[in-house]
């Protein structure tokens, strides 16, 4: 395998020497250190969140390709890091870069839900191709009482209604495909981690929630004990669409209180899906580091308002034939008219409001 050094945070690292990362040998995407750095930073957090100095965190990447998270988050935060992944030319090459870095950590290679049923951590690191549903229960498994988890999954067709029975069969949540479809993915995957966590009695309490290029990125908290989990369970509920209309809100409704036309509904994860304390904690932290576009993303989540879903002003324009408007404008129009009214960073036309479609359309 032909390898380059690049250097990502404050690790050298050998990767392949590839033009695109799915050719590699061993996965390596440049691009991803925007996640990576945010990741860093989270794990920075860690030692406020879970109450324990970083020499004392036990952290694992499980599936860690070149061991570019494991490595960054010793180097960088200090904590005792834990690199594992099935493939052996990666773990030959994680070896090497802890090597070429003087950096010890743990390496492995073994299937992942293998060393997450046989080991307990403060932190896990899901990060694989597609989904992480085969993961999920092994995770639970992996935390004793309290932990943090993150999770990636770039299986977001799936999640975002383009494929619903693939969604269903996989995360147990039929999708469908609306204007507030990253969203609703997000939701559908937190539901799925929410439900599988609540089988051992832990909570997973999200904290940063974001969609980006094509992938999903959820971190969140996890406890333990049954009044929690049963408390987190009634954050579920229905959000009901209509397609002929564009009507939506939250709550079952089989025909379109606008229109009449059958809907569509599925049950999901309504409940905050983003810690603002947290996320100011995270601002800082990334001040500090330096990472300034990293920066502008959770600026921006921070400012979302909490209410699910948002509109997309371009659908609502479309389904009411009227003309596109300025998001700025009409988030003032909103604001004028008594609601709360933000950009989201789910998408650039739209906006997240505790209007209902109805007032969203006349104001529209
Ligand atoms: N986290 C890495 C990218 C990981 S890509 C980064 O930030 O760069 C996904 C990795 O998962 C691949 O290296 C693949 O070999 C590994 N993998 C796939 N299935 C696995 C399994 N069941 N157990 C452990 N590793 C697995």
């Amino acid at each position: 395998m032909r390898l380059k050094e690049v250097l990502e945070g404050k690790v050298r690292l050998k990767v392949p020497d590839v033009e695109k990362p799915e050719e590699g040998e061993v996965f390596y995407n440049p691009v991803m250190s925007y996640d990576r750095n945010i990741s860093v930073g989270v794990l920075k957090l860690l030692k406020n969140v879970l109450n324990k100095p970083e020499d004392k965190l036990t952290v694992l990447d499980a599936l860690s390709a070149t061991g570019v998270r494991a490595l960054r988050y010793k180097k960088e935060v200090g904590v005792n890091s834990w690199a594992n992944d099935v493939n052996p030319k990666s773990v030959d090459l994680i070896k090497e870069n802890a090597a070429l870095n003087k950096i010890k950590i743990k390496v492995t290679r073994e299937d992942a839900n293998i060393i997450l049923r046989k080991n307990k951590f403060d932190y896990v690191d899901i990060d694989p191709f597609g989904s992480p549903v085969p993961f999920l229960d092994s995770t639970a498994k992996s935390f004793l009482r309290e932990g943090f988890l993150s999770i990636t999954a770039t299986d977001t067709a799936p999640l975002c209604g383009t494929y619903p029975k693939v969604s269903l069969r996989r995360y147990g949540i039929e999708s469908f495909k609306s204007d507030y479809y990253n969203e609703l993915g997000i939701r559908i995957l937190i539901s799925e981690v929410i439900k599988t966590f609540a089988k051992y009695e832990k909570v997973f309490i999200p904290q940063l929630s974001y969609s980006r290029r094509h992938y999903f990125r959820v971190y969140g908290k996890v406890e333990t004990g049954v009044k929690k989990v049963n408390n987190f369970l009634e954050k579920f509920g229905f959000v009901s669409h209509c397609f002929n209309c564009g009507w939506r809100d939250l709550g079952l409704k089989e025909t379109c209180p606008m229109c009449g036309a059958k809907t569509k509904f599925t049950n999901v994860y309504l409940g905050d899906i983003q810690n603002k304390s947290f996320l100011k904690d995270l601002l800082i932290v990334l001040d500090e580091m330096g990472f300034e576009k990293e920066k502008k993303l959770i600026e921006i989540i921070k400012n979302e308002a909490s209410v699910p879903f948002y509109f997309d002003t371009h659908y609502i324009a479309e389904k009411t034939g009227k003309a596109i408007r300025k998001i700025d404008d009409f988030i003032k129009k909103l604001k004028e008219n008594g609601f709360s009214a933000t950009k989201t960073h789910f998408c650039p036309t739209a906006v997240k409001t505790d209007a209902k479609f109805s007032d969203v359309v006349e104001i529209f």
